[in-house]
């Protein structure tokens, strides 16, 4: 029975157990072997970088960046926590400090502060030798206050919502534009978005994800890509998998932004019909009309102008070679035209793959081209396409359709009895662990009886008894616990006898 306890686990936060955690790791070893045969090296970037790289890279008017990121200001540990007040003057000295020095951000509105905390508190420092004030030094202090508040006394990081930004920006810090290119690369690791929690949906929540650098844009990297996903969830044996794709275009006049003017004609002409968010993004984002699930919206944007129609010339060739690289895959697809990304530098291919036994947040990739993203964030114009993949979701989808990780059992039970047999068993265990059986011996003596209950509850297969006639004679019995067999054995033996049943496949 679970326990109250003080402390849980923050909303929208889990803990994984065993034996899910074995689940887990199947699906990550998985990846890494997959990932491996499309020549993908794997990359950990950290978990925290600057607010500001994923408020270019994701863009800060998503929901992701506006509303889900953990930020915080990282303060400087130079400073003191909490000043008196009569040590301000101090502190504000040591603000500037680390302001000349870069240590803090250099930005107007810190300068503004740090200029206005000065005059304010040259206005009121003698009052602390004075002991008297009036109404005008009680609101210069005031103010002063308010400056020091205002001010960002370290750098301000966030928690990182998403591993596209990081990969790229590391991919520019570490000049791997001088590698051969493309350069492939994998992650597996926690994302952070303060989204609200369901099914499916946590504000820890961890993706896989690959990302192909450099190089050229050519159809046959991105259909590889999405072959090689394909590829990892098919060996998982994933159920109900089904793949979108679509392509939006680049960002010239005479393709996606062409496009998305018609689009917003057509959408005013239907603006009374839709709900308040669709309003709305007619203005801030017209594509992500397309995203709506609103049920009575759905005729509507069934008549609405359709991508594929507009694009140019050159994304309806890359569009067409993509499919037709994909056929050459054997990759089946279903064409999706109201699958968009509503960032600029997303272009052209995108795709979406979704699973059985998800409910509502059945997506469990999402993928796309993002051909402008490394030069947006400093580097050399770089061709991008990649794709995460949530683990979460994946995992609850194979639970679902009963693939399940069965509980951990042991391969061997060491019943002993006496402290001559003790010193045995720590030899017999160690052996055997060397041999790659898992083993459970047990700290303190058990009454056989006992033991044998302890090894049938943690789905041991053999309980190994040792006794002192046992050692004395050199002769161990082995108990098979499905059926009660016994068998007796030199060490030598029994070590030969667990590999050949291994060897035979019994049991993995
Ligand atoms: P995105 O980075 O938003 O394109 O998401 C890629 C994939 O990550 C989605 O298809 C989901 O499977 C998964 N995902 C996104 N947000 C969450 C979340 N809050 N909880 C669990 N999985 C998520």
């Amino acid at each position: 029975m679970a326990h109250k306890s003080k402390f849980q686990a923050i909303r929208g936060t889990r803990d994984l157990l065993p034996p899910e955690t074995g689940l887990w790791n199947h699906v990550e070893e998985t990846a890494r072997k997959v990932f491996g045969t499309f020549g993908f090296g794997e990359i950990r970037p950290p978990i925290f970088e600057p607010s500001e790289l994923f408020g270019r890279a994701v863009g800060g008017e998503t929901d992701i960046v506006a509303k889900e990121m953990y930020t915080f200001i990282d303060r400087s540990e130079k400073l003191a926590r909490h000043p008196r007040i009569g040590e301000l003057g101090a502190f504000i000295q040591a603000v500037k400090k680390l302001y000349d020095a870069g240590e803090i951000p250099r930005d107007a509105s810190n300068q503004l502060a740090i200029e206005h905390a000065e005059a304010k508190w040259s206005a009121v420092e003698n009052l602390f030798l004075e002991k008297e004030g009036t109404k005008a030094d009680f609101e210069n202090i005031y103010d002063l206050l308010a400056y020091i508040d205002s001010m960002q006394l370290g750098s301000n990081l966030s928690l990182r919502p998403e591993a596209t930004a990081s990969v790229c920006r590391a991919y520019i810090e570490h000049g791997m534009a001088q590698l051969p290119q493309p350069v492939k690369l994998y992650y597996i690791g926690p994302m952070f978005r303060r989204e609200r929690p369901q099914k499916g949906r946590y504000r820890q929540f961890y993706q896989i994800g690959a990302e192909v650098l450099g190089g050229s844009d050519a159809p046959a990297i991105d259909a590889e890509v999405i072959e090689m996903v394909m590829r990892f969830f098919d060996r998982l044996g994933l159920a109900g998998v089904e793949l979108d794709i679509n392509s939006i275009g680049h960002n010239a006049p005479d393709c996606r932004p062409a496009y998305v003017q018609k689009l917003k004609i057509e959408l005013e002409k239907v603006k009374d019909k839709l709900g308040a968010d669709s309003q709305r993004r007619i203005e801030t984002n017209p594509l992500r009309v397309l995203d709506s699930k609103l049920e009575h919206e759905q005729p509507i944007i069934a008549t609405l102008p359709r991508i594929a129609d507009h694009l140019c010339e050159e994304c309806a060739a890359h569009y067409a070679a993509v499919r037709r690289q994909l056929g050459l895959r054997g990759v089946i697809y279903k064409e999706n035209w109201r699958l968009v990304r509503g960032l600029d530098y997303y272009m052209r291919t995108t795709f979406e793959i979704t699973a059985k036994g998800l409910g509502s947040q059945n997506a469990v990739c999402g993928g796309g081209r993002y051909d402008g993203l490394v030069e947006l964030l400093g580097g050399p114009p770089t061709k991008g396409i990649g794709f995460a993949i949530g683990e979460d979701r994946l995992i609850l989808s194979l639970q679902e359709s009963g693939k399940g990780a069965a509980p951990q059992g042991r391969d061997v039970y060491i019943a002993w009895m006496g402290e001559h047999a003790y010193a045995a068993a720590i030899h017999a265990a160690k052996d055997l662990r060397n041999a790659g059986f898992s083993v459970e011996l047990p700290p303190t003596e058990l009454k056989f009886g006992k033991a044998l209950e302890r090894a049938d509850k943690l789905g041991s297969r053999y309980a190994l008894i040792l006794g002192d006639n046992e050692v004395s004679e050199g002769s161990w019995t082995l108990k098979t616990l499905a059926d009660g067999t016994q068998e007796k054995f030199t060490e030598p033996e029994l070590l030969e006898f667990l590999e050949n049943v291994r060897v035979s496949g019994v049991r993995s």
